[in-house]
């Protein structure tokens, strides 16, 4: 059923439509795809000998107790049984109103504030990658009238009455997507910038003094007009020994990329900086030089692609406000994908000794396809840096520091 709903989206969904089997990837290859409890009931009553055996053979009844995820299409070879030259074979033979839940969803993201229906989308699509990292103004919202189908999967849901902390969502929600796009800083400076203000909020997240937090926001939209701050910035220390004996670890435990796209990125990234030699001082030089040459350039030209990223990002995930997660770990997730994805423009602009708006936007698509989900990936740098002996904040702008 379709309903007209009133919602707050980046610009970019306007033009969104799927481009079918025009798509340089597709909506399920590599994933789990859930089938929620309607879904599979209708499943299960397809006459189609064809449909009806897949159905039988590759749709697995879950564990759980979520409706949303009673079942699940098992893939062959990585790619979902009903795919077909890009095309689902539920949606051509059935229509729309056959496609689960995270089928009909997906590339979209719904989160509810207050009664307000947010809606964004996954980087993992090639077309709202496409839409949503190259354009080169500043992000912008609207809210507009929607048909949309009332089965779509909301991610969140946040009450802005709910606690003293909740209250300031539009405050802290404003004030970080203006610190992501001032552009009179560099994009990993606004990050560190951005880092400093978490780290104050989670000092006095827990008070329960609303005026106290709000003022924290004024204090740091002061101190990120302020020129001290530019110098304060541009004096940490930079790390790059640090940052590079992680990612190399990263990239060589990350073998069983299924991403073809993905693989040749991370091959190439290893080989930009010929990480097996043992001369550390060697790499390190060789990265510096590299970068200088092919990656800096690129983005001081290109910087917005990062910039709507992470201001996408920081939109879908209701950033600090995330269920589940405190102000740290959500900081934490956001540092450790910007600098891979930032790490894998650098390999490869230096491995190809080029970098353009479309091959990034290429590697954050499929890095958001392959990487991105993976809990694995994630958890993995998390626990990482989490087990360091320093204080998590400082080190966390050790990686960013460049
Ligand atoms: S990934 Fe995006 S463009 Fe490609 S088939 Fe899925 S929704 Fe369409």
């Amino acid at each position: 059923m379709k309903k007209s709903i009133v919602t707050l989206k980046p610009q970019y969904m306007n033009e969104f439509q799927c481009i079918g089997n025009a798509c340089s990837d597709t909506c399920c290859s590599g994933w789990k795809v859930n089938i929620d409890k309607q879904t599979y009931k209708k499943y299960k009553k397809i006459k189609d000998r064809e449909v009806a055996t897949k159905v039988a053979n590759y749709i697995k009844k879950e564990n759980t107790l979520s409706t949303d995820n009673v079942a699940s299409i098992q893939t062959n070879e990585g790619a979902c049984v009903f795919l077909h030259d890009g095309l689902c074979e539920i949606q051509l033979k059935y229509g729309e109103e056959y496609l689960s839940k995270t089928c009909l969803t997906y590339p979209r993201v719904f989160n509810v504030v207050d009664q307000q229906v947010e809606l964004s989308a996954n980087m993992s699509c090639p077309e709202t990658a496409r839409l949503a990292l190259l354009n080169q103004e500043l992000m912008q919202f609207d809210v507009a009238e929607e048909i949309l189908d009332v089965r779509h999967i909301i991610k969140q849901k946040i009450e802005t009455k709910q606690s003293v902390w909740n209250s300031c969502f539009w405050e802290i929600r404003t004030f970080t997507i203006e610190i992501l796009q001032n552009r009179s800083y560099s994009v990993s400076d606004r990050l560190i910038f951005l880092g400093l203000f978490c780290r104050k909020l989670a000092s006095i997240s827990s008070s329960e003094n609303r005026s106290q937090i709000v003022n924290v926001v004024t204090e740091f939209r002061m101190r990120l007009d302020s020129s001290d701050t530019v110098k304060e910035i541009s004096k940490l220390p930079q790390a790059y020994h640090v940052q590079l004996s992680i990612f190399k670890e990263i990239l060589q435990t990350q073998t069983n990329i299924h991403h073809n796209r993905l693989r040749n990125y991370n091959n190439e990234a290893l080989q930009a900086f010929d990480f097996e030699s043992s001369d550390k001082d060697a790499i390190q030089s060789k990265y510096i030089k590299g970068c200088n040459e092919y990656y800096v350039p690129f983005i001081n030209e290109h910087s917005y692609i990062l910039e709507n990223y992470l201001v996408n990002q920081v939109f879908h995930r209701l950033f600090l406000f995330n269920e589940g997660s405190n102000i740290l770990e959500e900081y934490l997730r956001l540092t450790i994908l910007f600098s891979t994805v930032r790490f894998y423009l650098q390999g490869v602009a230096v491995f190809e000794k080029k970098m353009t708006p479309e091959k990034a936007v290429d590697i954050i698509q499929s890095f958001s396809k392959s990487i991105e989900h993976s809990s694995s990936y994630l958890s993995l740098l998390s626990s990482k840096i989490m087990n360091t002996n320093v204080d998590k904040w400082t080190f966390l702008i050790t990686l960013l520091k460049q």
